[in-house]
């Protein structure tokens, strides 16, 4: 199996409602789509959304680093000779991640079509379903009340609740989810960076103090503050899950030797793709420390991906895949299916997409 051809497009998504964290708001998702083409007709499939705000990757930055490096690296190479072929997507190019995940994802796309097997199984995988929670977006309390009680409605039982803009409302905002949903619906918050150390533990233990009973927080405070993480995770009752703080292996290595952070959460788009996610997984697993698996405002080809690998990995406990059922539509052909909380893998040699809906997928060629 041999490649032949990476294509670039585009695709632009509707979500249900604007996305709103302490970093950005955003009304769609517009990501940028990579087939990979092989002389015996298998093609791979990968996705990358530009988030310039958390990866710094954006649109013409993933083009670029795929035309421009990734491509000429991987064109006339045989699918078969897996591993050096994708240590050399990590190797051509600096940064990028989202660029290299989406290659990654399907080059292993690709690997699993050659062998008949789907991409779970491959990477030893016995589970084919995983819950996910959703994100509610940060607004005023009673907006946010509101929209955790839609959430119920569709049949969610775990809330990721964004904090962080204005951090004196956060405490009110937690408690009015808190009073409209009751106690059997577990809440976890997302500060996306926004407090400092000593905010943060104030904040929580407050949380705490109210019988909020928050399952845990993640990224309350700067990435680069490693040391602000450990104090945080050392004094407050809430355990923390290090997000923005971990891109790579190496990222992952430093907080758990530091004991800065309770929980990792991996996504593909930081760390580059599952290759990279793998290194993650064992160092985790290493330390005794759990995970999520996160993604960004992403739709169903890059999410799918990020479903295979926590089907195959039990020390990922934690599940937040909420990218397609923030859509209001869903393009891509086959994957995983995603039935509001509920997500089943798809049992399709490779990654099971099977492609776009004729007139979705904008060709850059
Ligand atoms: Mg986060």
């Amino acid at each position: 199996m041999k490649i032949t051809n990476v294509r670039l497009g585009r695709i632009s998504v509707p979500l249900r409602t604007p996305f709103k964290t302490a970093l950005r708001t955003v009304d769609s998702v517009r990501d940028v789509i990579v087939e990979i083409h092989t002389d015996c007709g298998a093609v791979g499939y990968g996705e990358a959304p530009p988030t310039g705000a958390i990866t710094g990757d954006t649109t013409g930055a993933i083009i670029g680093a795929i035309e421009d490096h990734i491509a000429k690296t991987i064109l006339g190479r045989e699918v078969e000779d897996f591993e050096p072929l994708i240590q050399s997507v990590q190797k051509c190019v600096v940064g990028n991640s989202s660029a290299k995940a989406a290659v990654d994802m399907a080059l292993w796309d690709l690997y699993g079509q050659l062998y008949s097997i789907p991409v779970y199984k491959l990477l030893g995988g016995g589970r084919r379903q995983i819950v996910t929670d959703i994100t509610i977006s940060v607004n005023d309390p009673e907006v946010m009340a509101k929209d955790a009680l839609l959430a119920l409605d569709r049949g969610y039982d775990c809330l990721k609740i964004k904090v962080g803009v204005n951090p004196e409302l956060d405490v009110a905002r937690l408690a009015a989810v808190r009073k409209a949903v009751g106690r059997e619906v577990v809440i976890r918050i997302d500060a996306n960076q926004a407090w400092t150390p000593k905010q943060a533990v104030k904040i929580l233990n407050r949380m705490q103090e109210q019988g909020l009973d928050i399952e845990l927080v993640e990224q309350p405070v700067k990435a680069h503050d490693l040391e602000g993480l450990k104090y945080v995770t050392e004094r407050s009752y809430v355990p923390v899950l290090a997000d923005e703080a971990v891109f790579s292996a190496e990222d992952a290595m430093t907080i758990l030797k530091m004991g800065a952070a309770d929980l990792i959460n991996i996504k593909l788009m930081k760390c580059g793709g599952i290759y990279n996610a793998l290194k993650i997984v064992s160092a985790a697993e290493v330390y005794g420390v759990e995970c999520m698996i996160g993604c960004m405002l992403e739709a169903k080809i890059s999410v799918n991906a990020a479903v295979h690998l926590a089907c195959a990995k039990g020390v990922i406990t934690k599940v937040d895949l909420d990218g397609p059922v923030l859509c209001r539509e869903d393009p891509v052909l086959g994957g995983a299916a995603f039935d509001e909380r509920l997500i089943t893998v798809c049992d399709a040699p490779g990654l099971g997409i099977r492609g776009i809906e004729a007139g979705k997928l904008v060709y850059l060629d």
